[in-house]
């Protein structure tokens, strides 16, 4: 009883601009998600318990009230719970409804992205979302990372069956709905900067066949991997002294899956979460001019912001010879 009488606030709220759009993102703090993906530490942030549906509601208000007087502005709504927004028990239909009457006042609305993973979604369940939002898009963001069946499976721990998926991307693309898909670069412990780079690209290239193949609209959103604390993955970092990827790896899979036409959004945060080994800035020839870039392509996804960059394609050979410099 003492823990539910709490005011709680979201794990997240901010603006950002996705792709063209005004955009506010929120993470509801909800009851803990029921997955173990071995890089992420978000379940440790949430909530042990159900959370009552009034603690959502007042979540929900609270985070209208921070943005009252630009909400007729934004463009586009993503939402999460670090989870599933549309899992019914983390997130109650309730919950659902009342978000969405409140995001009536975003005027200028043209998408609404819900964080989830594929089993939450159903035929019914879009119908709903369809129903009770105004927003001209509506978008699916899933963690699908890596179409390294093994490394997804295994080493990352996704429980996200290839097919399962591909059959969720079938029902996208009848109900019209589009999928962003995290992909991330560099995931698995023993990865080499060369394999990183070739397997995010090898996920994107199927993504978008797949995609297109049922005629599903596709966003990508690249995360560049940092080793988030307290995982299980992090100990596997440790142990095969992982080096994060650099942020010049990340231009590379912008470039080399320029040709596919999809629209690439990169994660450049870390959330203050990272352990010892960090991200792509700790490396000796980090370039933040390069990070500005990738942010002002986020917004524009015009390729012209790399080309004051001398970005040198490099195989395997050449990163033995270069090491990753700490
Ligand atoms: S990545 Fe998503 S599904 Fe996996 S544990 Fe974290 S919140 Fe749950």
């Amino acid at each position: 009883m003492e823990r539910t009488s709490k005011v709680f606030r979201p794990i997240y709220i901010g603006k950002r601009t996705f792709l063209g759009l005004k955009d506010l993102v929120i993470a509801f703090y909800a009851q803990k998600c029921p997955f173990q993906c071995s890089y992420c530490s978000l379940p440790t942030k949430s909530h042990p318990d159900p959370l009552p549906v009034n603690q959502i509601k007042q979540q929900i208000d609270w985070s209208f009230e921070q943005y009252a007087d630009e909400l007729s502005s934004f463009q586009q709504l993503s939402v999460g719970n670090e989870g599933s927004i549309i899992d019914r028990e983390r997130f109650p239909k309730e919950a659902i409804v009342y978000l969405l009457d409140r995001a009536q006042a975003m005027s200028s609305l043209k998408v609404l992205s819900l964080e989830t993973r594929p089993e939450y979604i159903s035929p019914a369940t879009m119908e709903e979302i369809f129903h009770l939002t105004h927003a001209d898009i509506l978008d699916v963001t899933i963690g699908f990372e890596t179409q390294d069946d093994h490394l997804r499976e295994v080493i990352l721990n996704k429980s996200i069956r290839r097919k399962t998926f591909e059959a969720k991307i079938k029902l996208l693309g009848e109900m019209g709905v589009r999928l962003t898909s995290y992909v991330l670069l560099k995931p698995g412990p023993t990865m080499t900067e060369q394999e990183g780079i070739k397997e995010a690209i090898l996920t994107i290239e199927y993504l978008a066949e797949i995609c297109q193949k049922f005629g599903t609209d596709l966003i990508i959103y690249l995360n560049p991997v940092y080793v988030a604390k307290g995982t299980p993955l992090a100990k596997a970092f440790s142990l095969h002294q992982y080096k994060p990827v650099r942020i010049q790896s990340v231009v590379q899979v912008i470039a080399e899956t320029r040709d596919l036409n999809v629209p690439i959004y990169t994660g450049l945060w870390s959330e203050n979460n990272t352990d010892g080994y960090g991200d792509y800035t700790v490396h000796k020839d980090y370039q933040p001019e390069i990070r500005n870039a990738i942010k002002q392509f986020n917004k524009t996804q015009n390729f012209d912001l790399f080309q004051p960059f001398d970005l040198i394609e490099l195989d395997d050979r050449q990163y033995q010879a270069q090491p990753i410099l700490l």
